[in-house]
């Protein structure tokens, strides 16, 4: 790769974790693993780091089969060489629950601005221990102001970050209670080194890369824009089960006295589609997001 600094520097921060993860929570760190590039160069780093590690698959109920199935082949490998491996699935106030079962409960389809899904389906394990996560800032602006160690608080603008590289000690106090600590060992990657690293690792990448998409997610991710008309092109079942589910949303909507903003499952979908929902979007629902919260 461009920058062979790079790698080095990520396995040091990966040390650094495993050393945290063994000395304040008595327990290997966690790598949550996506089945995307990221999260696959994260786990190539840490067999060479050679340190303790477990693996984490959160089960969003949404992603590509092709997905599925290569996080099941990982999964197989990892466990064939000592590393345990967890599939997570989603739970919903102490249910369990999936994307088409969430989108009735919340009575509003997720949107750019409203990703509920993700906080369930996603974000709602690996508490109070040190996590490992492929973010980089130059995936998205939301991610730009990512850094290699973080505190998460109840928003962004609450959570703590520490200069990991330079020996932070102000990250030994959040580790001896035990909070989540979250470690990005490739924050500071660009694309082309993500890919020419796995390129020269020789990794087996998600085939859902070499069908022309350059994202791996939940199928129909309102992140994923007009990207999601292809999607639907190659997994038409996932757009059968987002017009299901939100037709019970209309119906849930109905029998609570709601009116509008849509009568049937295929004017929500259209909606949803057109994308053209960004900041308005909420003033639609009388501008209250929490509103939704059953
Ligand atoms: S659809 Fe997108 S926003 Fe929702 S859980 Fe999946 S990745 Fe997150």
């Amino acid at each position: 790769m461009d920058s062979p600094d790079r790698e080095q520097t990520a396995i040091q921060r990966l040390k650094t974790a495993a050393q945290l993860s063994e000395n304040y929570y008595h327990e290997p760190m966690t790598v949550c693993y996506s089945g995307g590039k990221d999260s696959e160069v994260i786990l190539e780093l840490c067999r060479r780091a050679g340190v303790p590690y477990r693996v984490v698959h959160n089960l969003t109920t949404a992603d590509a089969p092709e997905t599925v199935r290569h996080v099941r082949k990982v999964f197989y490998g990892l466990e064939l060489a000592g590393v345990s491996c967890t599939i997570l699935k989603p739970f919903y106030k102490g249910q369990r629950t999936s994307m088409w079962q969430l989108i009735p409960i919340k009575r509003i389809p997720p949107t750019r601005r409203i990703r509920y899904c993700c906080t369930v389906l996603k974000e709602n394990s690996n508490q109070n221990c040190c996590t490992v996560l492929g973010i980089r800032k130059l995936e998205s602006s939301a991610r730009s102001d990512s850094a290699v160690a973080e505190l998460p608080g109840r928003n962004r603008s609450e959570r703590v970050v520490f200069d990991m590289d330079n020996g932070d000690a102000r990250i030994i106090a959040p580790c001896q209670m035990k909070a989540t600590i979250k470690i990005h060992p490739i924050v500071d990657w660009t694309d082309a080194e993500v890919w020419q690293f796995l390129r020269d690792a020789k990794v087996d990448i998600n085939p859902v890369y070499g069908m022309g998409f350059n994202r791996v997610g939940c199928v129909g991710c309102p992140m994923a824009g007009k990207i999601r008309y292809t999607e639907f092109r190659r997994w038409p079942k996932y757009a059968m089960l987002y017009r299901r589910a939100f037709g019970r949303m209309v119906e849930v909507r109905r029998s609570l006295g709601k009116d509008g903003p849509w009568d049937s499952a295929d004017e929500v979908f259209r909606w949803w589609m057109e994308d053209k929902n960004l900041d308005g979007q909420i003033d639609i629902f009388g501008g209250e997001v929490g509103a939704f919260e059953p």
